[in-house]
């Protein structure tokens, strides 16, 4: 075999490799394919096959991962010699080792033996690895040894990823999320891993453990793991119509029928998840379940169930008022909308630090009392500026009103001159025409893009004055707030 290395356009010179084969060569699985074509004749048709829409199916395979099935083990056991017999006309051997038996169902009670002969004895397991799938015979579930299994690499791609950014310092939130969906959510969407994914996200965003999950998904445009678990089913479901596969379709008619019989399936399941959905949506009939015109709408109507539960998790709060009514730039020019999942403008700031603290007063994690205090000492008293101690202490006083503070009165000066310079003078005049309303002034400098800088950069000075000094205390006497964090 002669090989040539092909780089940026360079190639280089033919070499020969006497050893290996033609790997990611787009021909060696059709060539796999015809060096198999006459395995059917050795596997002929048996009266235990399992039938799928009325045709036997008598063996799959992945290359040379053969998976043989059949309904009884003497069935199972004609399958099994006939294989062998192919694997000794075609000079392969058949790996007894790493070939093994499962039985799925009610177990006999004498265990039946599959003995080759010369081809050697099959063990009877009830754990096995096919095709990177963890499959289990016996338990809670043929699958869930394959959810463990995954759950554990997630946490361990995610640590990771932190780790990774400890040493090359603050990634961008546009960096990570495609790190998540590229390394940690195809192992999350194998089994219901939503804490994996909270936590992850709550990391991206830099939020507390205590943050509103809804915010997770409004700031990334991801999707929660519930609905993307359910959205990739429906997808395979049109996957499965569009396919030129016969055997997959067949098996889709199959399990239709049998879910119309009673038994349980993979469409009862589907039927199930869709029906607990918030906001009753509709689930196919049977004979909706093979129309792709149907499927699709369903895929449209769990999207629309997945952004009101998200935006009325997000209406239903004051805490996060910054956020209500939220309108989006059209980047095409068109008007303004509303958009319930994106990854939003000010993640994308430069400063890791400014763009963290801009993120917790958007979403109601900051550090005033209004947040703080919320739950614990939601009084007039306990609110109370911790400035001016006049006041509540909320995001709109502090940074537009309270002038207790030099510090801040300069840090505000600073930044309405920043705004000036950064600003359209349109964009100044409307600012200044809300002058009056100073919440509306806040809202306006929130969702004003030619600012975000400068407004998430006085955000992080206006933290850096508050930490200093500290919540107004409780107790006159005491100036400690123990236990007070909620984060
Ligand atoms: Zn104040």
């Amino acid at each position: 075999m002669t090989y040539v290395a092909r780089h940026n356009g360079e190639e280089s010179e033919a070499f020969a490799a006497a050893m290996g084969i033609l790997i990611g060569d787009t021909c060696s699985p059709v060539l796999w394919a015809l060096f198999m074509s006459d395995l059917p004749d050795f596997i002929p048709k048996d009266g235990d096959d399992i039938v799928l829409g009325g045709v036997a199916v008598r063996n799959v395979e992945q290359a040379d991962d053969v998976l043989l099935m059949s309904s009884t083990p003497e069935g199972l056991l004609r399958k099994l010699k006939a294989m062998f017999r192919w694997c000794q006309k075609n000079f392969l051997l058949f790996n007894t080792v790493k070939s093994v038996v499962m039985i799925f169902g009610r177990r006999p009670t004498a265990l039946p033996v599959f003995d080759l002969g010369e081809g050697g004895r099959l063990e009877v397991v009830r754990e096995h690895t096919y095709l990177g799938f963890q499959i289990a015979s016996s338990g809670s579930g043929m699958m869930r040894l394959h959810y463990d299994a995954k759950k554990a690499t997630a946490e361990t791609v995610s640590r990771v990823i932190w780790v990774f950014q400890q040493l090359s310092g603050a990634m961008p939130v546009a960096m990570l999320t495609m790190l998540y969906m590229a390394l940690v959510d195809p192992h999350l969407v194998r089994g219901l891993l939503e804490k994996v994914q909270k936590q992850f996200l709550r990391r991206v965003l830099e939020l507390g453990p205590l943050s509103l999950v809804a915010v997770l998904f409004t700031e990334t445009g991801l999707e929660p793991l519930r609905y993307r678990r359910l959205l990739l089913a429906i997808d395979y479901l049109l996957y499965i119509l569009h396919s030129p596969c016969v055997y997959v379709k067949l098996a889709l008619r199959e399990v239709v029928d049998l879910d119309q019989r009673g038994y349980p399936t993979w469409v009862s399941s589907l039927r199930s998840v869709v029906r607990a959905l918030p906001g009753q949506v509709e689930f196919p009939p049977p004979g909706g379940l093979l129309l792709e015109a149907r499927i699709e709408r369903l895929q449209k109507d769990v999207e629309r169930s997945m952004d009101r539960v998200l935006q009325g998790e997000v209406d239903g709060t004051d805490r996060l008022g910054l956020i209500h009514g939220r309108m989006e730039v059209d980047p095409d020019g068109g008007p303004a909308r509303q958009v319930v999942r994106m990854r939003r403008h000010y993640l994308a700031l430069y400063n890791p630090g400014h763009r963290k603290v801009l993120a917790r007063v958007l979403l109601g994690s900051h550090n005033f009392a209004t947040a703080r205090r919320r739950y614990t000492h939601g009084t007039v008293w306990g609110l109370r500026c911790r400035f001016c101690e006049e006041r509540e202490e909320s995001v709109v006083h502090v940074w537009m009103i309270c002038g207790a503070n030099d510090a801040i009165v300069r840090a505000r000066r600073d930044y309405i001159l920043k705004i000036g310079r950064s600003a359209t003078p349109g964009e100044v005049a409307y600012i200044r025409s809300l002058n009056s309303v100073p919440s509306q002034q806040l809202r306006a400098l929130l969702d004003l893009r030619s600012v975000t800088s400068a407004t998430a950069e006085y955000a992080y000075v206006v933290q850096e004055i508050a930490e200093k000094i500290g919540l107004a205390p409780l107790d006159r006497g005491l100036v400690a707030d123990a236990g007070e964090h909620e984060e």
